[in-house]
């Protein structure tokens, strides 16, 4: 039997209440409190890492999928970078998905700092209290000790749906037949390669997508390592800097501690040696080296919460719409290999998604009242999860959110009940 111990009970300080608490300072993280705080609700925003941004900064991803036709906070921030000479511009003049991560770092922090969100940086959400349904504080533990943030909306967008699960949610993992979750993949920097040298070999400016990638794989192999994702990725940020994404993590689960260390430690040796396997074979990649591998693998998916509604693989096949849309979603299904005896690539896609509405419902959680969910922790199933969770999809779904919460507290329903958040958050469907 496992052996444990009981912690003593202690009293823990309550150290503010907010209108609306965000958990978890991503993209999804970072639109809810933005939105929040912009509506008139006093807003904070409880992140993890040192800085904001999550899988975009503390991740070192550099790539936004699914922005063509997002309003709001998500054009918001495409702008901001371009004026700041911060998105990759590509050879036609046009500007890319790939940006540059740490003018991102510093972007997200001065819009929150602007809105007036107050930002708790290197602070985690570890408990929550309810009162029979409601949720009533955070529990979070920083150097400052172990604190109750009380708030009258709550936002989960922590990815892995820790508040809601702290909460007493319920939830899913993974596929339905096997629990497996996709593989986790760690960024890295690279400098000391060229644009115009490496061109062929570069996602989105080769021409041939698939081409590129097999190319790369193909350069790894000749210097003697094969990468565990059979699709190994550059990105160029600026000409002169690149982010790698080259292997895959399999059978690991985001939400223990020991997978995550383990994935950790085996994905930054791998790519250590990938890259040192490219600078062996000489020109043009004789100089290249690694800047920084992320301090945070990325995970792709963990838990995702039971909400009001469930998106399914059914709603991508049909194109559902939805009169309480929070997002529209025109990117496809995007599974990265769970068995590698089957493929270390994407798994063949049995349908052809078609643009969809994610709504609202999904994004307030079933078992908890004045709790929202952004992000890739929302409601749905596997197959739709591949497709939603893109980051150009998660803004819009924090927007929606953050404007939700507050909306709800303006008409003074304090987010407890579902009816009264679908009903001051009619947008029209888009599209
Ligand atoms: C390797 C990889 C490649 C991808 N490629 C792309 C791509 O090219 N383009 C794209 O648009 N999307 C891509 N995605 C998908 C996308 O990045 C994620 O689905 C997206 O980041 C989800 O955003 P989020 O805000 O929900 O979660 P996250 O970005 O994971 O943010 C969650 C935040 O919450 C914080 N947090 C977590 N737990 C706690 C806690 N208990 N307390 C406090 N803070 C907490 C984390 O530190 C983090 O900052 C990729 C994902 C991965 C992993």
């Amino acid at each position: 039997m496992e052996k444990k111990i009981r912690e003593a009970a202690r009293n823990v300080p309550v150290i503010t209440a907010y209108d609306v608490l965000v958990c978890g300072g991503g993209p999804a993280g970072v639109a809810a409190a933005l939105a929040a705080a912009r509506a008139g609700s006093r807003t904070g925003l409880v992140e993890w890492h040192g800085c904001l941004g999550g899988i975009w900064t503390a991740g070192l991803l550099s790539c936004i999928i699914d922005t063509q036709g997002k309003e709001g906070i998500m054009a918001e921030i495409l702008a901001a970078l371009e004026a700041r000479g911060a998105r990759t511009m590509g050879r036609d003049g046009a500007p890319t998905r790939q940006y540059d991560i740490e003018a991102m770092k510093l972007l997200l922090e001065e819009l929150c700092v602007d809105a007036g969100v107050d930002v708790h940086l290197h602070t985690r959400v570890c408990a929550a209290v309810r009162d029979r349904q409601r949720l009533t504080h955070a529990i979070v533990e920083s150097k400052s000790g172990r604190e109750a943030l009380g708030a009258r909306v709550f936002i989960d967008c922590t990815g892995d749906g820790d508040l809601a699960a702290a909460a007493g949610c319920k939830f899913d993992l993974g596929q339905p037949e096997t629990g497996c979750m996709q593989p986790m993949s760690l960024m890295a920097l690279l400098v000391g390669i060229q644009a115009d040298q490496v061109h062929d070999f570069i996602r989105e400016e080769s021409g041939a997508w698939a081409a590129s990638k097999d190319r790369l794989r193909a350069e790894m192999e000749r210097g003697g390592t094969s990468p565990s994702y059979a699709k190994p990725t550059l990105f160029r940020l600026r000409d002169d800097l690149f982010a790698l994404m080259a292997n895959h993590e399999y059978g690991v689960s985001g939400i223990d501690a020991r997978d995550l260390t383990a994935a950790t430690l085996r994905a930054r040796r791998e790519v250590h040696d990938l890259v040192a396997a490219l600078r062996s074979l000489g020109p043009p990649w004789q100089d290249v080296r690694i800047v920084a591998t992320a301090e945070q693998i990325g995970v792709r998916e963990a838990r995702r919460i039971h909400g009001h509604y469930t998106v399914t693989a059914a709603d991508l096949e049909r194109g559902a719409r939805h009169a309480d849309a929070a997002c529209h979603v025109t990117f496809g299904v995007d599974v990265h290999a769970t068995d590698p005896g089957k493929g270390k690539g994407i798994e063949a896609r049995t349908f052809t998604a078609q643009p969809y509405d994610i709504p609202l419902r999904a994004l307030i959680a079933r078992d908890v009242d004045g709790l929202l969910l952004a992000g890739r922790c929302i409601s749905g199933d596997f197959i739709a999860h591949s497709s939603y969770r893109v980051t150009g999809n998660v803004v819009p779904m924090g927007q929606a959110a953050g404007q939700a919460a507050a909306a709800a507290i303006a008409q003074g329903s304090d987010g407890a009940s579902l009816a009264a958040l679908q009903a001051l958050t009619r947008t029209p469907a888009s599209g």
